[in-house]
């Protein structure tokens, strides 16, 4: 008889920081979802997909779960937790570096309400003596009964393949969901904007980072380039002198980046013009939030 397919959706769930983007893409095998050091880089929910001849896995990566400041962190929450209700696997990921703290207590009594297979992934392993991993693993599963328990390094790749396929074998049999060449369910406009967000997280320090949300005005095929208009905004003009930078050099800096890779994700050469604009507050205002894309209710 011939082997059924099975497919099934898996969300990453942890800490800010802890690396369930890096994870992401590793699996996956190309950038659908940015990584920096600042913590809430991810702020929507984003499948990364990964197809072979007897499975589709549908990764599904949340912004971490950390205390809401306004409404935009409210409903970056919100979204990473409803993701567990719609699952099949949970893979809840800690920092090896990081002992438990509140925010792991938050998301264990969460999962202990679901009927789901919840994996424990140890990422960071790199950072720490093989030593101090075994207290790790049993501090943890005192406070939870998981089905595994797997020390990786999302960054080196380290043991990723092994914790891939222990998914695998969770896996129901089901559909295939997204054809087989697809890689994520976003647009290539979010993929866009994302990639000159990311530049700008690792660019800025301190408030910059969150203030900046980045919108793709227009994208236009001409003499063999891609010209694209994007629109760097942020809450304040003092922030949008940071951004622009001595003499225009930041905004220089982060054009030069965004480009390199914008070209490899289109494939082509890319035309690049960067425009700052200030929307004062947007991360309180729901209909600003709703014009960006975040799913509110
Ligand atoms: P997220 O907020 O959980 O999505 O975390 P990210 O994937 O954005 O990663 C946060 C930071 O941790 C980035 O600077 C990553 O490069 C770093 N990071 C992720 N995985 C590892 C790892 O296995 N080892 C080390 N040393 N750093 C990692
Ligand atoms: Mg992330």
């Amino acid at each position: 008889m011939e082997k059924q397919f099975k497919s099934g959706f898996v969300t990453l769930i942890g800490r800010p920081n802890v690396g369930k983007s890096t994870l992401l893409n590793d699996i996956v095998g190309e950038k659908v979802s940015i990584v920096s050091d600042k913590i809430q880089t991810t702020r929507n929910r984003i499948h990364g997909i990964v197809t072979d001849e007897e499975s589709q896995v549908v990764f599904v990566d949340t912004p971490g779960v950390h205390k809401p400041k306004h409404e935009l962190g409210d409903r970056m929450v919100h979204t990473s937790l409803q993701t567990l209700r719609d699952v099949d696997i949970v893979l809840f990921l800690i920092n090896a570096e990081e002992g438990f703290g509140r925010g792991d207590e938050f998301i264990i009594n969460k999962m202990k309400e679901l009927n789901i297979p919840v994996i424990l992934v140890i990422n960071k392993i790199d950072l720490v003596h093989p030593d101090e991993l075994l207290p790790l693993i049993a501090s943890y599963n005192e406070k939870m009964d998981f089905a595994e328990t797997v020390p990786i390094s999302a960054l080196n790749g380290n043991n990723v393949d092994t914790l891939y396929e222990l998914i695998k074998s969770y896996l129901p049999e089901g559909p295939q969901f997204y054809h087989e060449d697809d890689k994520t369910d976003r647009t290539l406009q979010f993929q866009m904007a994302e990639i000159i967000r990311e530049k700008v997280l690792i660019l800025t320090e301190e408030e910059i980072p969150h203030s900046v949300h980045v919108v793709i005005e227009s994208v236009e095929e001409k003499n063999n380039k891609t010209h694209i208009h994007a629109l760097i905004i942020t809450e304040r003009p003092s922030q949008k002198g940071i951004l622009i930078g001595k003499g225009g050099s930041m905004l220089k800096d982060i054009g030069i980046q965004a480009r390199k890779e914008l070209e490899q994700l289109l494939q082509n050469k890319v035309n690049l013009q960067l425009w700052i604009k200030v929307s004062k507050d947007w991360r309180n205002r729901r209909g600003l939030l709703e014009q960006y894309g975040f799913e509110l209710d």
